[in-house]
């Protein structure tokens, strides 16, 4: 959805968002390219910007770093940004970016992108090492079985160079 800045009342904007689909972008390892979001949000003016807060929920399928099977997560937070509006790069100006300048990719031609913004926030509250479930046993080191399903026959866990030493043996 695109929210034109100038259109934003004196006393804000509230923003329900329906839930819909979102193209996370390139999936990576860690998650599948499509989220369904749900988003509340609140827009206000202040400034040179506008203020964004809210909360989203995202249900998405994410790839559990041991066991590489997708599982169902859902991503919930809340956000507060300030993104300054000001004419698109105006020659002369030369203040330096920092990390609020990131900001600005939500903007486009004086629009609020909503799609760019909960994309961004969604893929920031993802964990970094995914996990199906806490105890998740992950896949055998020998014979690549998830261990998850039950034991694939595989005896010694590998690693250990003393059990190497005596499977030789025998
Ligand atoms: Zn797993
Ligand atoms: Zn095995």
């Amino acid at each position: 959805m695109l929210i034109e800045v100038s259109q934003i009342p004196p006393e804000g904007l509230d923003i329900d968002l329906p839930p819909e689909t979102l193209d996370l972008g390139t999936p990576a390892d860690l998650w599948e390219g499509l989220a369904s979001v749900r988003a509340v949000m609140h827009v206000g003016r202040s400034g040179r910007g506008v203020v964004i807060g809210g909360t989203f929920a995202g249900d998405l399928l994410l790839i559990c770093s041991r066991c590489l099977e997708r599982f169902p997560f859902q991503a919930a937070d809340r956000f507060d940004l300030y993104c300054e509006v000001g004419t698109p790069t105006m020659a002369g100006d030369q203040r330096e970016l920092d990390d609020d300048e990131l900001d600005v990719t939500y903007l486009e031609e004086g629009r609020i992108n909503t799609d760019h913004l909960l994309r961004e926030n969604i893929l920031l509250s993802l964990p970094v090492q995914p996990l199906c479930r806490e105890d998740c046993r992950g896949l055998c080191p020998q014979c690549g079985a998830n261990l998850n399903l039950g034991s694939c026959g595989c005896r010694a866990p590998v690693g250990d160079p003393r059990l190497q030493v005596l499977r030789k043996v025998r």
